[in-house]
């Protein structure tokens, strides 16, 4: 028997266990050794029986000097009374339609319980208690008695029998850290950590396991990101040498001066394209901090050197806004921009098909295409591809994500040969202490600076039914004075989407009939094909409406620099974080902007976490606000990150997270390929299938 031995091969799990076990993805037996338990019932006491009181949470142990069990009132339930009994006392056990109790107890053993002491009208009594007998090792009493995220009709107690079983067949388990490495930083091993992770003696052993385990995810996590960065290093990418006078000059076309960090990051960026290996790179902005002008930067030094660059947006509607601005910003220039989503090709300003654009990119005719990830499905072939730039990279997939950043790019043979330089776009600041974890292949530039004269959004929490009436004449007065209005309904990812379409429908309707009948108001969602969003946010842009309602987070990264107040019901359902990037939907042009936000009914007391966004108008600050109050789990979206929650907090643990990159780099140093470490090796590969990384 292995770690790797498949929980199906063992006869003592029966297969309607197997099939729950299976459910919760535990199908071998190093998968079951993994489930952690999330608590403990601490049962460590054990007492004499005269010491026992009501409310008391302990163990005793004694004989069992009467044993019944019997049919209560009508034959409903069955009833199973004992006595324990001991040199000090007695007391009474009871328990409830627990038959097996009668099956494996009687009359004369000598047991030991755990459970909460109470009283009734007849005296002391357990009910329910774990029990097992004295002869036994502890494992369901007289101890820390793990309890597990039950489901499916699994207990505890159930998990608890089979690793303690199925743990005592193993006498040692390999360890797939290297010992010198344990020793050092003093860690228990595997075997160790394992044991006392799910049967520990007492508080203090569990969180040293804890803590090994938490070392393990966060080192593998490094030893991944010094992998990639590592392969990306080994790779060839053409250089793009500088040109700074060109570069100069096409800053100088701007309609705006860079803020000194959009000049940092372009800097850095610049001397990243000039060298031969490719540039791998996250730029870390908050909204509305002027990305796009640093990415137009990247694509305007690419295409000087007559070479092509990719934008990939994720959604239609932004891809298009993209194409826009940029066509904008490089209308003096004689660079081609094609735009390629699915429904929807443009070359030289024309309106293409698919195929003409294919083979135009094929020759290398536009130097830069904006697109969609259709961009990806359709395996678009370049003349020569020099920089891939990704914006809102959070919202691609994951696998969508990797095969951006690798897999398209694959030599046949599986290597990296010639690939892009990379940048990658975020639309909601990652704080410092998270990217260290999460980011630690890609090289990062922060912009964190507004373009200056921004007029600061002024945010205000709805306390009352009363403010959103007067939300409702401020909205009023607004689009009075020609401005524009957006009223979100956000959809939580995973909800499911048709439920909230209706309810934006409805409200949709309720605005257009009773609350602003004189005004004109749009609706978009999720459902809408992408055309009929598209003629939406046009229609929008060109003040066919003068509010515009939307459900989802995919249509409203959009710049309506009309649009002055945003409203954003169920506020208390998102992050701030996410937020923030709703508010950043406004304060786009010169007016001064407002951002209303409105907790659900349910959950007007949750204001204090919003007034953080009454207080803050800096999307880094807001970010580590988030990270504090909702732990890394917010950043990855709704999606499960693949981390075991004995590392969630890790990843916001500077300390731990450089120990664990030096301790990767030294190893990676004197075993580059793990060769020596053939158990790392696995772990990693497990790792890599198990978690996301950006
Ligand atoms: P984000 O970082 O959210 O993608 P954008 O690139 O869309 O932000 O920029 C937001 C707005 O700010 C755009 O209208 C853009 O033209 C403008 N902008 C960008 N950089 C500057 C700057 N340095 N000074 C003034 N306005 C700027
Ligand atoms: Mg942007």
């Amino acid at each position: 028997m292995t770690l790797d031995t498949p929980l199906s091969e063992l006869p003592i799990i029966k297969p309607q266990q197997y099939n729950k076990l299976a459910h919760l993805g535990i199908t071998t037996i190093s998968d079951l050794f993994l489930h952690f338990p999330s608590r403990y019932e601490d049962y460590s006491q054990t007492l004499p029986l005269s010491e026992a009181a009501p409310g008391m949470q302990a163990t005793f142990s004694g004989t069992l000097t009467a044993f019944s069990v019997q049919r209560s009132f009508k034959q409903r339930m069955l009833l199973t009374n004992a006595t324990l009994t001991d040199d000090s006392g007695s007391i009474r056990l009871i328990w409830f339609n627990q038959k097996f109790v009668g099956q494996v107890l009687a009359q004369g053993m000598e047991i030991r319980v755990s459970g909460k002491v109470t009283e009734d009208r007849h005296g002391l009594v357990i009910s329910s208690p774990a029990f097992e007998r004295m002869s036994r090792d502890a494992t369901h009493t007289a101890r820390l008695v793990p309890i597990y995220p039950e489901t499916l009709g699994l207990t505890s107690k159930y998990l608890r029998y089979l690793i303690a079983l199925l743990f005592k067949k193993f006498e040692a388990i390999p360890d797939p850290l290297p010992e010198e490495l344990l020793e050092k930083l003093h860690l228990p091993s595997l075997h160790r950590a394992l044991f006392d992770i799910h049967f520990p003696k007492n508080e203090e052993v569990s969180l040293v396991a804890r803590k090994r385990f938490a070392f393990d995810e966060m080192f593998l996590l490094q030893l991944k990101a010094l992998e990639m960065r590592a392969l990306y290093q080994s790779a060839h990418a053409t250089p793009i040498p500088p040109r700074p006078s060109d570069t100069q000059s096409f800053k100088a076309s701007l309609p705006f001066t860079l803020t000194r960090a959009q000049d940092a990051a372009t800097t850095s960026i610049l001397s990243d394209l000039a060298l031969d290996r490719p540039m791998n790179r996250l730029l870390n902005g908050d909204v509305g901090s002027g990305k796009t002008a640093v990415a137009a930067l990247a694509l305007h030094a690419v295409s000087l050197s007559g070479h092509q660059s990719a934008l990939l947006a994720p959604t239609e509607v932004l891809a298009r806004q993209h194409f826009e601005s940029l066509s904008r910003l490089f209308a003096h220039t004689h660079f081609q921009i094609a735009l390629y989503t699915k429904s929807y090709q443009l070359l030289d300003g024309e309106k293409v098909s698919k195929k003409t654009l294919l083979s135009a990119l094929a020759a290398g005719i536009p130097s830069i295409v904006i697109g969609t990830h259709a961009l990806l499905e359709d395996k678009v072939s370049f003349r020569s591809l020099a920089l891939v730039v990704v914006d809102e990279q959070h919202r691609f997939g994951v696998s969508q994500r990797a095969k951006l950043q690798e897999e398209s790019f694959r030599s046949d043979d599986g290597r990296l040969e010639s690939v892009p330089h990379f940048l990658a776009m975020t639309a909601t600041p990652i704080p410092r202490t998270l990217s260290l974890a999460c980011f630690g292949n890609l090289d990062i530039s922060l912009l964190n600076e507004m373009p200056k004269n921004r007029k600061p959004i002024i945010t205000k929490v709805a306390r009352n039914h009363a403010d959103r009436t007067k939300i409702e004449d401020f909205i009023r007065q607004e689009i009075k004075k020609g401005r524009q209005a957006f009223i979100i309904f956000p959809l939580v990812e995973t909800s499911l989407a048709l439920k909230d379409v209706k309810a934006a429908v409805a409200e949709h309707e309720t605005l257009e009939k009773k609350i602003f009948p004189d005004l004109r108001i749009g609706l978009i969602h999720g459902k809408m094909k992408s055309q009929e969003k598209e003629a939406m946010m046009k229609a929008f842009q060109e003040r066919s409406f003068d509010i515009l309602v939307a459900t989802s987070v995919v249509e409203v990264g959009i710049d309506i620099p009309n649009a002055s107040v945003i409203v954003i019901e169920e506020a208390d359902r998102f992050g701030l974080s996410q937020l923030h990037q709703f508010r950043g939907r406004v304060g786009r042009g010169d007016h001064q902007s407002y951002c209303f936000l409105i907790p659900g009914e349910h959950a007007s007391l949750e204001n204090a976490r919003l007034e953080a966004l009454e207080k803050s108008a800096d999307g880094f600050h807001i970010a580590e606000t988030d990270l504090a109050l909702r732990g890394p789990g917010s950043f990855f979206g709704t999606r499960q990150s693949g981390f075991p929650d004995v590392a969630m907090e890790s990843l916001t643990n500077l300390k731990l997270i450089s120990l664990a990159r030096t301790e990767a780099e030294t190893l990676l140093a004197a075993d580059p390929s793990l060769e020596r470490h053939p158990l790392l090796r696995q772990s990693l590969a497990r790792f890599t299938a198990r978690v996301h990384m950006e």
